[in-house]
Parts: C-alpha cells; sequence; structure tokens
C-alpha cells in the first residue's frame, strides 16, 4: 500500500477515515430503502427468465411491451442462465435485520442474493485495488 492511497480523498474526506457503508453508498450511489441511511448490505432478487415466463406469462410480456430499447426482457447473464432482476435494494446496518427476514420471505422461485457491505479492511484493500 503505498502512501499515495493513505491520502486519497472524496469531497475533502480522506477514505481511510470513511466507514465501509460510506464507502459502499459511494460506490453503488445507493442509500437505505427503508430510512435513507448509508447502506450496509446490498440485497438483489433474481428469478430465471424461462421460470418468470412459466410462472407469470403476463409480467413478462408487459415488461417486452413496456421496454423502451424494444419487446426484449433486460436479463443478466449467469451460471444458472439468463436471470431477470426484479427487485435490487440496499439496507443499512439498523434495517438490515427487518431487510433480511423480509427478504426470506420471497417465493422459494426467486433468488436472493445478500451482498454485505466489506469490512473496513476490506473496502480499504478494494479501494487500494483500483488505484
Ligand atoms: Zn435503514
Amino acid at each position: 500500500m503505498s502512501d499515495n492511497i493513505k491520502t486519497l480523498s472524496i469531497e475533502g474526506r480522506p477514505i481511510k477515515d470513511m466507514s465501509a457503508g460510506e464507502l459502499a453508498a459511494i460506490t453503488f450511489r445507493k442509500r437505505c430503502k427503508f430510512c435513507g441511511g448509508p447502506p450496509s448490505i446490498r440485497i438483489r432478487v433474481l428469478v430465471q427468465l424461462d421460470e418468470l415466463t412459466r410462472r407469470e406469462p403476463e409480467f413478462v410480456a408487459m415488461i417486452a411491451a413496456t421496454n423502451p430499447d424494444g419487446p426484449i426482457i433486460p436479463t443478466i447473464a449467469t451460471t444458472y442462465g439468463a436471470m431477470v432482476r426484479l427487485r435490487d435494494y440496499c439496507a443499512c446496518s439498523a434495517c438490515q435485520v427487518d431487510a433480511e427476514v423480509a427478504a426470506a420471505h420471497y417465493p422459494s422461485w426467486q433468488i436472493v442474493e445478500i451482498n454485505r457491505a466489506p469490512s473496513e479492511q476490506a473496502a480499504w484493500e478494494k479501494v487500494s485495488s483500483l488505484v
């Protein structure tokens, strides 16, 4: 780790003095969905396109009909095939437990991915690797 990295700052504040949540807010440009606080976790809900088409054909047709880029369904390529992102939001450390409990109640055919913000050390190493 060079000394130059230790002097990096955003809006006049050194990065080394920022919490992992603050760094996540900058990285994801997101705030807590429930209270607007700095994010601690990010929750994404994905479903396979084939599964969504089978279970919710009207919903898929509505996406295709209203997509400004044409009659296609935006998908994310994963090792499990093309996935549709249904939800993508963050929660702060105070709302984290409630958000995780709520995410556990989504239908079983929806895949919930929870990304926890890195620890301050991990965040620091990630930022360092980008410089
Ligand atoms: Zn919150």
